[in-house]
C-alpha cells in the first residue's frame, strides 16, 4: 500500500483520479496529513472517500516506537516506519525553543568511524514524506521551532528528497529555512547544487580534522575530496546565500586536539565565514555491552574530558577563530546517531 504521506501534491492528485474522486480534495488532504490525522478524522472528506482511502492507501505516518527522556529535557525518539525499517529524531530544549534533529537516510554510506549510524551501509532513502513524519511524531513534544538534519543520514546523499523537505516544512510547517541548518560530510557536487538553489539554511560541515590524512582516518569521504575543495564549495555557498557556514568539529582526545590541528585549522578557514562547534566525541557505544564495535579506529578513541574540550575552543578563539563547545544533550540516552537504534537491535 502507497503511503499517502510520501507523495506530493501533483502526485496525490492523479491517485484520487484513478479513484475515480475528483483531483480538488488533493489539497485538503495533504493538509490533513500534516496535521498527522488519520483518514477517519477527516471530517471536510465524505464519508465513503474516506472508505475508499483507507481501503487503498496507508497515511505513512512513523509510529513512535520508543521514547526516552533524558535528565537535560532531550527526547529521543524510535520510530518505526510503515515498511517496518527504525529511524531516530530527537528533539532537544534550548532557550530559543525545541529544536528538532531529523534523520534523512535509513542507515548511512559513509562510514565515518566513530559514527554508529553507518554500520550496516545504507539501507534506503527517506522520502521527504517521511522526513516529515518525524516532525509530526516530534510534535508531541512541543512546537518545534527549529529544525536540523542532523540525525543518521548523509542529506546531500539524497538531494532531492531532502530539499523537497526543506522547501515543504516551510510552506506547510511555517518552519522558516533560517531556522533550518543541513549537516553534510562534505560531498562537494551536493554543496555547490545546493549553493545554486539560494536557500537561507545553515550549512554545516562536519570537518574534524584540517588536516587531510588525518581526516582520511575518520572519514572514508575524504579520500574523494579534498578539505581544500570542501571550503572552496563552503566559500561559494556563503557567497550565494550570504549564511555563515558552521565547521563541526568532533575531539577526540590525543587524535585530533593538538597544537598541529589548531595551526591547521586556521590556514584551512582563512578567509571562509564560519563559527566551530567543537563536539566532545560520544563515546557511548562503548559503554554499551555490546560486542560489534562501530570500527577498529574507533575502538581507540577517547572522548575528551570537559577541560579539554573548554582549553581547545579558548586556543582556537585566541588564534582568532570563532568557537564554541557544543552542549552535549542527551548522553544519558545515547543521545548520538544511530546508538539507540543500535541498542534496540542487538536485543
Ligand atoms: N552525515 C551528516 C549528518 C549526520 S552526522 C554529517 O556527516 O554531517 C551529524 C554530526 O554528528 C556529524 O558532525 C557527525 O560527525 C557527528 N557524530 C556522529 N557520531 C558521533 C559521535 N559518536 N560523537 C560525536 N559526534 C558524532
Amino acid at each position: 500500500m502507497i503511503d499517502l504521506i510520501s507523495l506530493d501534491t501533483s502526485q496525490l492528485e492523479n491517485s484520487l483520479v484513478e479513484l475515480g474522486e475528483k483531483k480538488f480534495a488533493a489539497k485538503q488532504i495533504r493538509l490533513w496529513l500534516c496535521k498527522g490525522v488519520p483518514f477517519e478524522e477527516m471530517t471536510n472528506l465524505s464519508k465513503s472517500l474516506r472508505t475508499k482511502l483507507r481501503e487503498n492507501f496507508n497515511e505513512g505516518y512513523a509510529k513512535i516506537s520508543q521514547k526516552h527522556t533524558s535528565m537535560d529535557g532531550t527526547v529521543k525518539y524510535l520510530l518505526e516506519l510503515t515498511d517496518g525499517n527504525l529511524i531516530e529524531c530527537v528533539v532537544m530544549q534550548y532557550h530559543h525553543g525545541h529544536t528538532l534533529c531529523v534523520s534523512t537516510q535509513v542507515g548511512c554510506r559513509m562510514g565515518c568511524s566513530f559514527c554508529a549510524s553507518g554500520i550496516e551501509g545504507l539501507i534506503r532513502q527517506l522520502t521527504a514524506g517521511e522526513m516529515l513524519s518525524e516532525l509530526i511524531a516530534a510534535r508531541e513534544s512541543g512546537e518545534i521551532n527549529n529544525v536540523v538534519l542532523m540525525g543518521s543520514g548523509e542529506p546531500l546523499d539524497n538531494y532531492d528528497n531532502v530539499t523537497e523537505f526543506i522547501r515543504a516544512m516551510q510552506s506547510e510547517f511555517g518552519i522558516g529555512m533560517r531556522h533550518i541548518s543541513l549537516s553534510t560530510c562534505g560531498l562537494v557536487p551536493g554543496i555547490l547544487k545546493l549553493a545554486e538553489e539560494k536557500l537561507p539554511i545553515t550549512l554545516c560541515l562536519s570537518l574534524h580534522s584540517a588536516i587531510d590524512e588525518k581526516r582520511k582516518k575518520l572519514m572514508p569521504i575524504a579520500k574523494t575530496y579534498t578539505i581544500n575543495e570542501i571550503i572552496e564549495a563552503a566559500k561559494v555557498y556563503f557567497k550565494n546565500t550570504g549564511r555563515r557556514i558552521i565547521i563541526e568539529y568532533t575531539l577526540i582526545r590525543g587524535f585530533n586536539d593538538g597544537q598541529e590541528d589548531i595551526e591547521a585549522l586556521k590556514r584551512v578557514l582563512r578567509g571562509l565565514a564560519c563559527h566551530i562547534n567543537v563536539i566532545p566525541l560520544n563515546a557511548a557505544s562503548k559503554n554499551m555491552d555490546s560486542p560489534q564495535s562501530i570500527s577498529e579506529i574507533a575502538d581507540s578513541f577517547q572522548p575528551p574530558s570537559k577541560k579539554e574540550s573548554y582549553t581547545f575552543t579558548a586556543a582556537l578563539e585566541r588564534s582568532g577563530l570563532s568557537a564554541t563547545v557544543r552542549r552535549a544533550l542527551g548522553s544519558d540516552i545515547e543521545g548520538a546517531c544511530g546508538q539507540l537504534k543500535r541498542r534496540v537491535r542487538e536485543k
